[in-house]
């Protein structure tokens, strides 16, 4: 029998990299995190989950694959460049 996919907290749609995507790195999942806002202009003080500690064993219940990206091509023609 085959192992199931591990869970890559990098890979998945709910985790942020500080500092392009936010200011602290984590898990941006709502019920994992440590602190939320519901304004947008209160983001600096939104306190992500810990996603090492969440996902230690990569097999988080809550991983959603991030949608690849597209190619170069495909961004400019969407942008009707
Ligand atoms: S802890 Fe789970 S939900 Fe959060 S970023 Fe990692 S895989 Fe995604």
């Amino acid at each position: 029998m085959s192992e199931p996919p591990k869970a890559d907290c990098r890979t998945c749609r709910h985790f942020r990299a500080a500092p392009y995507e936010a200011k602290q790195e984590g898990c941006y999942l709502p019920s994992n995190m440590k602190a939320k806002q519901k304004n947008a202009f209160l983001d600096e003080q939104k306190i992500p989950g810990d996603h090492e500690a969440i996902n230690r064993n990569g097999d988080c219940p809550d991983f959603v694959a991030r949608a690849p990206k597209l190619s170069l091509l495909k961004r400019l023609f969407s942008l009707g460049a």
